[in-house]
């Protein structure tokens, strides 16, 4: 059911950090609280230096860029932040921030804990969550998903096992182990950033 919030008005949406290892379902909750829930939500699109995935489309679910436009736009300033993860770069382009954050709405950076450590030192962040899950569930999640070799998959979960680690320079930690629990967990952590006085 949707709780039907409305995008700020007069100040600026509130700026959320979603972390946690692939596989996790960053992308699904998120779905979950703007299609479901009514969040009026931007999820920056990263740019990232990888190869699309099958399915995956750019400017949809990433901006897949070459190493050398990635280095371009890192010379002009064009990122909050940015890292390598797993041997490939990643970054916030600026411009899938402020403009939704002026029109209102609240922006979620789905990011890994380097990241979100930059983003920390540069700008004040409503509310950060470190998503998990039983390593068990994230092995089977990211076999389920078929798109990646074996050794990047361990190489995924090792990574994994490194940002948990750094879990409590979150807000919150969510454990996602039931969707729509997790769900409801962060939509009532969130609703409070909206429509505030
Ligand atoms: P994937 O290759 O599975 O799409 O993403 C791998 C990891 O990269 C994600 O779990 C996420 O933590 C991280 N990531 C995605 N986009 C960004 C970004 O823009 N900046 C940073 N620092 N990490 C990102």
């Amino acid at each position: 059911m949707s709780s039907d919030i409305q995008p700020q008005t007069g100040v600026p949406g509130p700026l959320f950090i979603l972390s946690g290892p692939s596989g996790v379902g960053k992308t699904t909750i998120l779905r979950e609280l703007i299609q479901k829930e009514g969040f009026p939500l931007h999820q920056s699109i990263s740019a990232t230096t990888r190869a699309p995935r099958s399915g995956e489309i750019e400017g949809r679910d990433y901006h897949f860029l070459s190493a050398s436009d990635f280095e371009s736009e890192l010379a002009a300033g064009g990122f909050l932040e940015s890292a390598q993860v797993h041997g490939q770069r990643y970054g916030t382009l600026k411009r899938e921030v402020e403009g939704w954050r002026k029109k209102g709405f609240g922006v979620v950076l789905a990011i890994d804990v380097q990241g979100a450590e930059q983003v920390r030192a540069k700008t004040r962040v409503d509310c950060s969550v470190f998503l998990t899950a039983p390593e068990e569930v994230l092995r089977e999640r990211l076999n389920h998903r078929a798109t990646d070799a074996p050794e990047v998959i361990e190489k995924r979960l090792a990574n994994a096992r490194l940002e948990f680690a750094r879990a409590g320079e979150y807000t919150r930690v969510i454990t996602n182990s039931d969707l729509s629990q997790a769900v409801s967990e962060l939509a009532g952590l969130w609703r409070p950033y909206f429509n505030r006085e």
